[in-house]
């Protein structure tokens, strides 16, 4: 694998005004709908998009920087924010291309006056309706690429939204690389069973490979349901510390997580207790990443 793998650390702390604007590209809604269940305290939507202008490319772990229309009284044309494409590339029948995009309605509460305010960009995106047009720029950071040897392993472990980007890439190599013989591991962390992405009783991707010999999937819950607690990765990461250790000292297993920036840390106290200690898992990991062998895309 190149060292290209995808976005680092470092792309996804970038300040989002470094960000270029330009070009942009019209997106027209094609759908909206909810995946998470209608009970789940959580919405998560997504959304189809086409892109008026058939040049527009990606690549799987990329993303697309959607302009959300500011208000210009107060210096704000657009606010930008970052969005990772969640599917392969399709083409519409006009022969435009079509993305997908997930996205979690965000809001929070200001510590100085208490207030709840809604995110601005995930709200405007949830209340888009078919037919509605915004712009977008991009695609951004870099792209997940499949390891060249197709034997390798592969652990990837997303929360929330961070499933997004893996849904693409296990449909890419199940889809295009025939010989495709790695183990594919896939840890899918969520704050309830109503708010597993592609994994509900109305969307469940990922059983398509189940009857694959190569891919697993586990799911984390957690155990205190709210968006801000960690993900319950101990129980579901420690069940399978044996196998997971062997796979980490394997030297083609590639590990790549995706999702808020503070699994980083539940990550990496979970794995210091499979390899026994803290200082063990820091090698581990530095080895790991040191061969772009670890990934991170966190947000
Ligand atoms: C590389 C990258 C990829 C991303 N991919 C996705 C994606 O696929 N789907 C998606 O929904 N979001 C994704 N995000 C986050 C997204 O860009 C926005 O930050 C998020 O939608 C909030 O924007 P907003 O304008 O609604 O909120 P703002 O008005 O900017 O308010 C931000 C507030 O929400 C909190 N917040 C921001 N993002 C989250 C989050 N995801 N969960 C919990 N709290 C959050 C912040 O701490 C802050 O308090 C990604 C971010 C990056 C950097």
């Amino acid at each position: 694998m190149s060292t290209s793998t995808m976005a680092s650390p470092s792309d996804a702390l970038k300040h989002l005004s470094d960000y270029d604007t330009e070009p942009r590209f019209g997106a027209t809604v094609v759908s909206n709908e909810r995946l998470t269940a209608p009970d789940a305290a959580e919405e998560v939507r997504e959304l189809v998009l086409e892109i008026d202008r058939p040049e527009f490319r990606f690549q799987l772990g990329q993303s697309i920087g959607v302009l959300a229309p500011g208000d210009p009284a107060f210096g704000h044309e657009h606010h930008i924010r970052l969005y990772s494409v969640a599917d392969l590339p399709e083409t519409g029948a006009n022969g435009l291309p079509r993305i997908k995009i997930c996205v979690r309605r965000c809001s929070y509460l200001d510590e100085y006056s208490g207030e709840e305010y809604q995110g601005v960009a995930s709200n405007y995106l949830c209340d888009r309706a078919p037919g509605d047009s915004f712009s977008i720029t991009g695609p951004f950071g870099l792209p997940f690429e499949v390891p060249e040897e197709h034997d390798a392993n592969l652990i990837l472990i997303g929360s929330g939204t961070g499933i997004a980007p893996f849904r693409g890439f296990v449909k890419h190599i199940y889809n295009d690389v025939p010989d495709w013989k790695g183990k594919i591991w896939l840890f899918h962390g969520a704050h309830s069973g109503l708010e597993m992405l592609y994994r509900n009783d109305e969307t469940d991707d990922f059983t398509q490979y189940f009857d694959r010999e190569t891919f697993v999937a586990f799911q984390a819950l957690s155990p205190r349901p709210s968006w801000g607690d960690p993900i319950g990765w101990e129980k579901t990461i420690l069940e399978r510390g044996a196998e997971l250790w062997e796979l980490l000292g394997d030297a083609s297993t590639y590990v790549y997580v995706a999702g808020l920036e503070q699994m980083l840390r539940e990550l990496d106290d979970v794995f210091a207790q499979v390899a026994g200690s803290k200082e063990k898992w820091a090698r581990r990991k530095a080895e790991l990443m040191a061969g772009m062998r670890w990934v991170e895309l966190t947000y």
